[in-house]
């Protein structure tokens, strides 16, 4: 899989892209990535970037053409037609389910906004998705496009050590995660649950399953106004409840 990713602020990006399971899976070249700095496609003498809007609004608006010069360069170098995304917070919220199409993309062009955003004629052209992280608005598309990617990238083949390891984290399946222990047993008087020392694998996986749902139910209701829950799913939750609710002592 490929990126391109098209930014005012390259070195920002390169510095995450560098460390940790991102950039170990980097550089076993899992998957590759290039940071392409608009600045560099802008005709203007002064490399100048954004104009003031037309709106009479504050602020700066990044220009089509060196946006539409990176893009170009990128499809001419690569001799492919990448699926154009534009970080933005008019986007659809970006899910674990989006993460997962997005994974099995072959090439994937991001572009970073700044400023006050970019010229609505550059969307119309070449993006063919807006995707949000959030309900809120950052300075810039940087952060989104490195939320993007590490969550893609940590799905594709030999970056975990096996699909185990996010196909069982929240989300994946459309419930949250079980609760997770580890040493010690005991930690200021509280036991870890007796199920998970038992080595018996049949209890432990339904022990996971049934706090998972739990869990959810508990934090994140709404996540299962979306998930078919059979009968015994609802009893399970409905004990939890009822235990939860029952007055100590
Ligand atoms: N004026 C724009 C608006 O109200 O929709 C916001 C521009 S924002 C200050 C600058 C850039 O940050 C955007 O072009 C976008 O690339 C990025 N950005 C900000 N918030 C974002 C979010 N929640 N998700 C994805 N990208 C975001």
């Amino acid at each position: 899989m490929r990126f391109d990713i098209a930014t005012l602020f390259p070195e920002m990006m390169e510095n995450y892209l560098t460390q940790s399971v991102v950039g170990r899976a980097r550089a076993r070249e899992l998957f590759t990535c290039e940071c392409h700095n608009i600045r560099d496609y802008t005709l203007d003498k002064h490399r100048r970037v954004d104009d003031t809007p037309y709106s009479e609004r504050q602020g700066m608006l990044m220009q089509c053409e060196p946006i539409y010069r990176c893009w170009q360069a990128v499809c001419n170098m690569t001799r492919s037609q990448p699926y154009v995304i534009y970080m933005s917070p008019q986007g659809k919220t970006l899910t674990q389910k989006k993460c997962i199409e997005l994974s099995k993309r072959e090439h994937i062009f991001i572009l970073c906004g700044h400023y006050e955003g970019i010229d609505a004629r550059i969307t119309d052209k070449i993006v063919d998705e807006e995707i949000s992280i959030g309900d809120y608005v950052l300075t810039g598309g940087e952060l989104p496009a490195l939320v993007l990617i590490d969550s893609v990238v940590r799905m594709l083949e030999g970056v975990l050590s096996d699909p185990d390891c996010y196909e069982d984290e929240s989300h994946y399946s459309g419930l949250l995660e079980y609760p997770q222990y580890t040493r010690p047993e005991i930690w200021q008087g509280e036991q870890v649950p007796p199920v998970l020392l038992s080595g018996h694998r049949a209890n432990i996986l339904k022990w996971r399953r049934e706090q998972a749902l739990i869990q959810t139910a508990r934090k994140r209701p709404d996540l299962l106004e979306s998930y078919p829950l059979s009968d015994e799913d609802l009893s399970i939750i409905t004990k939890a409840a009822d235990d939860f609710n029952k007055p100590e002592g």
